[in-house]
This record gives structure tokens, sequence and C-alpha cells, in this order.
């Protein structure tokens, strides 16, 4: 009986063990799952953290090496991150010159109320691209354009500007130059329609010497009689003074448009002018959706010329042909400018449009002073063009095809000895 209870003991023992040793294998087992686990999340976690830490160094290396100055700024106006391209633009050595300070040290006094108010604005959300004058950390003054957007937290506040800004400079100084340019083409149109206002002048020099001649003619008349009064006189006498005052002024303003009326001849190179007028006359053609092609050849001989006075012609046909192919809507809107290669002494220019050509009725009018099919038309491009061309020993001719309209002008080569000498004389002149 004794050995029977305690064989009951040993195996409720072992039972007892037995299930104290399964659970403490189960326990193990959930403590090295968990163990996994949290390996697991810790090399997620630091996968995410080295993501992280690419994509920051990524995109600092893409800021860093950005050609174009990019910076954060505080409210305030304080820089609190500026790139290496930034730091050249506002002549700083190193980074602690600007960043900590406010960016109104390098803003032009009279742009500093433009500028907070174009921060305000981006503080409160808005995106802006605002241009101002800059006087550098070395005193160096320029112009700057700034594209602003506002940076925000994780809760949409706005805590910094992210501005890209670029200079301006040089782009400003080409829009200056061209408005010179234009003032400079207005002065040699002035010039060039001297020749067809001569008869309108004679015209109206006419008017006030007639009526001269008509009031001496009564006075003298009234004289002969001998029975005037010498009073009566005067009104005549008066208005002849009047009538030559009035021509006087004509004269007058004849000088005035005259003045500076010498051209400035020197060797142009005409391929060269086309050049230029492609280019001031490209916001126009882009406009009309014009494609303008190039033929240049090359090595063509100079011409002695007012380079500025040629621009204005084939400035004129460029500007008419893109008139004719936007007035009748043409679906092709092209013009090829060729320089046409001679073997003799002159230099040909043909502007040939895909426009509605000229109608054959009207083809030998075009060049007349004030011919014009436009309705705001004032029909003295084309007559100035063909001054200009023969005033200096060329001419000018219109055709039209099927396909549009070519106008073709030519000038006097220089022979090539020349154009040497030439060359030479304004290097060292
Ligand atoms: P405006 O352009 O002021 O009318 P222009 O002297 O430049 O004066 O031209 C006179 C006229 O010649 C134009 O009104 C137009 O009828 C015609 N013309 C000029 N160029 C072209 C062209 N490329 N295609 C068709 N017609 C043209």
């Amino acid at each position: 009986m004794e050995s029977e209870i305690m064989l009951l003991g040993l195996v409720a023992l072992g039972g007892g063990l037995t299930v104290a040793l399964i659970g403490l294998a189960y326990l193990l087992l959930r403590l090295r799952e968990a163990e996994t686990r949290l390996h697991e999340k810790e090399d997620q976690h630091q996968g995410i953290l080295d993501r992280l830490q690419e994509n920051e160094y990524r995109l600092r290396t893409i800021i860093e090496s950005e050609p174009e100055c990019v910076k954060l700024q505080a409210a305030d106006g304080t820089v609190l991150e500026i790139n290496p391209a930034g730091l050249r633009l506002v002549d700083a050595g190193r980074p602690e010159d600007i960043i900590g300070r406010k960016i109104y040290e390098v803003v032009a006094p009279e742009y500093q109320a433009i500028y907070r108010e174009n921060m305000r604005r981006v503080f409160a959300g808005e995106s802006v691209v605002y241009e101002f004058r800059s006087t550098t950390l070395k005193g160096r003054t320029c112009w700057m354009e700034t594209h602003a957007v506002p940076l925000r937290d994780a809760r949409g506040e706005v805590y910094a500007l992210l501005g890209i800004t670029r200079d301006t400079t040089e782009h400003k100084w080409a829009e200056e130059q061209g408005r010179r340019h234009q003032t400079e083409l207005a002065r040699v149109a002035r010039l060039s329609t001297m020749g067809e206002m001569a008869t309108g002048l004679a015209h109206e020099l006419n008017q006030p010497l007639a009526a001269i001649a008509n009031f001496a003619r009564g006075c003298i008349r009234r004289l002969r009689t001998g029975e005037v009064v010498p009073a009566e006189l005067i009104e005549p006498l008066e208005e002849v003074c009047e009538q030559a005052e009035r021509a006087g002024e004509i004269m007058r303003h004849v000088r005035d448009f005259v003045r500076k009326s010498e051209p400035r001849m020197t060797a142009v190179d005409i391929n060269q002018v086309v050049r230029s007028v492609v280019k001031f006359t490209e916001h126009e053609t882009r406009q009309h959706e014009t494609v303008v092609t190039l033929q240049l050849a090359p090595q063509q001989p100079r011409v002695w010329a007012d380079s500025i006075m040629i621009e204005q012609v084939v400035c004129n046909l460029v500007r008419n042909a893109v008139e004719a192919m936007a007035e009748t809507r043409s679906q092709r809107r092209e013009i090829l400018i060729r320089t046409v290669p001679h073997d003799g002494d002159i230099v040909e220019i043909e502007v040939v449009d895909t426009g509605p050509g000229i109608d054959e009725t009207v083809i030998d009018n075009v060049f007349d002073q004030f011919f014009t099919t436009k309705t705001e038309g004032v029909g003295m491009g084309l007559s100035i063009s063909r001054s200009i061309v023969e005033s200096h020993g060329g001419s000018i001719r219109a055709e039209s095809r099927a396909g549009g309209a070519t106008f073709r002008f030519t000038l006097q080569a220089i022979p090539v000895k020349l154009s040497r000498d030439e060359r030479r004389y304004s290097l060292h002149s």
C-alpha cells in the first residue's frame, strides 16, 4: 500500500515536472519569437534611417551642385541655409558671412519694401516671383529674380521660404540694348522717310509762299492806286509775316528731322544682319506661330552699308511676311531668309513666305508711298525699304507665286581686297 502511494506520488511529480517543462519550453519559444521580431523591427528601423539619410544626402548633393542659388529664409528675412551658388551670388566667402544674417543686407534700399511685401505673401502661403536690385556683400550691383514658395511643417504651418534666385543682370542689359536698338531703328526710319517727305514738304511750303505772294501783290495793287490809307496795309502785311513764320516753322521741322542724318557706313556682314533681325523679331514670329528658316551663304563678301538701315529693310520684309500670313490665316506659316551667293559684285537677300502672295494687279504698286491693303497699314514700310536699298546702290523687287510672296533685294559688295583693308583699318582705329 505504501509503495503504491509512493509510486502514485512519483507519477504525479513526474507529470507536474513534465507540465512545468512544457510550459518552460513554450515560454522560451515565445521569448525567442519576440526577440526575432525585435531584431526584425530594428533592421526595419535601421533601413528606414538609412533610406532617410540617403535621401537627405541626395537632396543636399542636388542642391549643392545646383547652378542657381537655393536658399531658405525665416519670416524676418534671416537666411537659414544657402547653397554654394548662392554664396557666390551674394559674394560671400564663407557660409557664416550670410547664414544667420538678414537677406535685406544684400537688397538695394529702394527694393526693400517690395521684398518685404513678397516675403509676407510667401508666409501667407503664396508662391511668388519677384525681381529686385541687389548690392552684394562686396558692393557689386546686380539684378536678381527669385522664385519663392512656402515650406510647411507636418501641421501645415509655413516655417520657411524656399527661394531659387538667379542673376538677371545680363538679361536686363540685353533688354536695355534692345530698347536702344528700337530707338535707333526709329531714327533710321525717320531719316529714310526723308526722300518721300520731300514731295510732301514742297507741297506744304508752297502754301505759305503762295499766300505771301498773294498778300504782297494785293498790297502793291493798292499802293499803285495811290488811294491807300497806310493803316489798311497793316493787316495784309501782318498776314505776310505770319505766313513767313509758318514757312520758317516747316523748315525748322525739316532740320530737326534730318539732324544726325549722316548714315554710319561700315563693312557689313549681311549674314550677321539677317541673324540679328531674326533675333529681335523672334517674339513677333513666335507669337504668330511662324517658323523662320535661314539659308545663309557662307563667305559672303561684305557690303558697304549702314547696318541699322539694312536691318530696317530686312525687318520690314519679315514683318510684312508675318502679317500677310497671319491676316489670311495661312495654314503653313514659314519664312525662309536666304543670302544668295553671286560671282559678281553684288550680294542678294531673299525673304520668301508661304502667305497669300500679291495680287497681279497691285504688285507694281506695293513700293508706292501709302499703298496698303491692311486695315491698320500706313503703306510706308516698303517705300522706306526701297529708298534705303537704292541709296545703297541696290535694287528691290517683289514676286508672287502660287504659294506666297518673295521679296528680293541686292546690295553692292565690297571687293574682297578692299574689305580686308577696311578690316585692318577698323582694327587699328
Ligand atoms: P503696310 O504694311 O503698312 O501696309 P508696306 O509698305 O509694308 O505697308 O506694304 C504695302 C503692301 O504690300 C501691304 O499692305 C500688302 O498689301 C503688300 N505686301 C507687302 N508684303 C507682302 C507679303 N509678304 N505678302 C503679301 N502682300 C504683301
